[in-house]
């Protein structure tokens, strides 16, 4: 048995025994919940692709026609669950939200045709791709790595996932952030420049994909900074909904 599902086992069946086989204590699998079940849905990695909507990348200052997706990564332990609070992080004054549709993988590969892309997809969840976007702007300009202003902690809270088995796959629904009840962000699924099949295709020629795999597909227009005591509600239609509280 691999050293990974040993940690997943640990997790998910609480084996303790198993314990004794690491030096340190071994860190816990990343889980979100899924929608009425009692399992969980462990978290491999989470790609976000840049840019997938024309009139977000406008607003960013870029070119909206279709160049070729580009991904970065958070880390699993970055996620908030069951609508947990999203503690202001440190070293930022201009954190902003993008409300983005999350796919869940549960089959894994590589080179993935597009049109057998959603037969590795389990399901999708509403999440946020909270950014320290004057660290983002920084790294931009001297050229170097984005992850201080993207997979810090608490940097993604996501909703339950929901099977695709229940909801299918959807291509278009209306998109929705509210910040204390004012709508910041709206677009559609209709308006992604890179569909999922697309994304999860490309996607898989970079990295070789896994089960628990979370893929944030990008924002649309209307991003912008959040307070302490702000409350963020997203939805997405057809798939669920996810709030959480600045503090
Ligand atoms: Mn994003």
């Amino acid at each position: 048995m691999s050293t990974r599902q040993v940690c997943l086992r640990c997790r998910i069946l609480e084996i303790m025994e198993t314990v004794d086989q690491y030096v340190i204590p071994a860190p816990s699998v990343p889980c979100l919940p899924v929608r009425n079940r009692r399992a969980g849905f462990p978290v491999h990695r989470i790609y976000c692709v840049g840019r997938n909507y024309a009139a977000h990348a406008i607003e960013m200052g870029h070119d909206p026609n279709r160049e070729s997706p580009f991904f970065f990564l958070k880390n699993p332990d970055n996620l908030v669950t069951d609508g947990g609070d999203f503690p202001y992080p440190a070293k930022t004054e201009d954190v902003h939200h993008e409300v983005e549709l999350v796919v869940a993988i549960g089959k894994g590969g590589r080179d993935i045709d597009s049109d057998e892309a959603l037969d590795h997809v389990w399901g999708y969840a509403v999440g946020l791709d909270m950014t320290r976007r004057d660290l983002q702007a920084e790294m931009k300009k001297s050229g170097r790595p984005w992850e201080v202003s993207k997979a810090f902690e608490h940097s993604a809270p996501c909703s339950a996932v929901v099977p695709a088995s229940e909801i299918g796959h959807p291509v278009e629904g209306r998109v929705e952030l509210r910040v204390n009840g004012d709508v910041r962000q709206q677009g559609n699924l209709n308006q992604l420049i890179w569909k999922v099949p697309e994304i999860v295709s490309c996607l898989s020629g970079w990295f070789e994909l896994r089960p628990g795999d979370l893929i944030m597909t990008g924002t649309p227009a209307g991003v912008g900074p959040v307070k302490r005591g702000d409350l963020v509600e997203c939805s997405i239609d057809g798939v669920g909904e996810l709030a959480t509280r600045v503090v």
